[in-house]
């Protein structure tokens, strides 16, 4: 089935390849691997269409690798800006400063040197290896690892599966094809098994597809749910100790979260920050605190943010509240958050 599907693809690849501009063979008719180098590092971050029209200008201004590495790094930002992930560039010029000087400005074709320049990973490696020179290898972009797992039906999010992708994967590397190969995955999955409502019924392959089979094809790759980001509610909370070492504490009201708990004085919750106001306790002290910190306090449905103010005070100042021994507080009737919040303040 493999075979199949191999032969499928580059024959599909000969009449409907994507024209990209790093595509553009050079005079032995072979692919350029500056060209596949400088495109890979854009292409990490950017979609294609951005990539294409930027890469034609930077070809523009550094056309070859000896170019590139006698650039400064203000050169590359500059011309970098609009792309974002400014590593990226920085990366690019220091892995091509390496080539200039250690490998007389030939991009090296092995996956030990090419893993070691700055900014390649092992993807980035195979591509330049497999696309830039035909090397046996095959690597695993999100088109291919889509169209992977469509074929095998697998129904597990993708990076749940790296280890079976890969070992599918080395089922379609070609000796002879390989940059080509490649190639067609890429296209075949931006262009007919993509991400979303692929083109099955135009699809060359879909015999050897067990998704298509199955008719699970738009259900894979399985997205991992993300997390409801969770609202943020704010406070201050203040821990006042006395001279025999207790804190003051108080009842929270009957209604509402941690009804009727013990707490230290803190701001009534709001939504934000600039809605604070601040307890009475800060009111009746009229001075300053000292800041000790702050915490983060999942509930449910938010999660507190609260500043944790401290003052040392005479026990007369609030001679009708309640006061807890800090000995004592950790097995008390503290609520965690309001623990959490003396631990920061002692
Ligand atoms: S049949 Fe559909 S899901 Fe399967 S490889 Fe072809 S386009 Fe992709």
């Amino acid at each position: 089935m493999e075979k199949q599907i191999i032969s499928s693809l580059l024959n599909w690849y000969l009449n409907n390849q994507r024209d990209l501009p790093w595509r553009k063979l050079q005079k032995n008719k072979r692919l350029n691997p500056y060209y596949i180098f400088v495109s890979e590092y854009m292409l990490q971050q950017t979609s294609v269409p951005t990539v294409k029209k930027r890469f034609e200008e930077f070809i523009g201004k550094w056309p070859t690798l000896k170019n590139l590495s006698k650039i400064s790094e203000a050169q590359i930002l500059k011309f970098w800006s609009g792309l974002g992930y400014y590593s990226r560039a920085r990366n690019l010029l220091k892995a091509a400063k390496i080539i200039n000087k250690e490998f007389n400005n030939k991009i090296p074709n092995s996956y030990n040197t090419l893993i070691n320049l700055p900014g390649i990973g092992e993807y980035t490696a195979k591509a330049i290896m497999g696309i830039g020179y035909n090397k046996p290898v095959m690597p695993l972009d999100a088109n291919i690892e889509r169209i992977i797992a469509r074929l095998y039906a697998y129904e597990k999010p993708i990076i749940k599966i790296k280890k079976q992708l890969n070992q599918k994967a080395t089922k379609f590397i070609s000796k002879k094809n390989s940059s080509d190969l490649i190639q067609s995955f890429m296209d075949y999955g931006s262009m007919i098994c993509t991400p979303r409502n692929p083109s099955c019924i135009s699809c060359n392959i879909s015999k050897y597809c067990l998704a298509f089979q199955k008719k699970i094809q738009n259900k894979i790759p399985k997205k991992i749910m993300k997390q409801k980001k969770k609202p943020k509610k704010y406070t201050r909370a203040y821990v006042l100790l006395n001279e025999n070492n207790e804190i003051l504490v108080r009842t929270r009201s009957p209604k509402g979260m941690l009804a009727s708990m013990l707490e230290v004085p803190n701001d009534l919750w709001v939504e934000k920050k600039s809605l604070l106001q601040n307890d009475e306790v800060v009111k009746i002290l009229n001075s300053n605190f000292d800041i000790k910190g702050s915490i983060i306090y999942p509930f449910s449905h938010f999660n507190l943010h609260a500043e944790v103010y401290y003052k040392q005070i005479k026990k007369n100042k609030f001679p009708k509240t309640k006061w807890l021994n800090i000995s004592k507080y950790s097995n008390s009737q503290l609520p965690t958050v309001m623990k959490k919040i003396v631990e920061v303040a002692l």
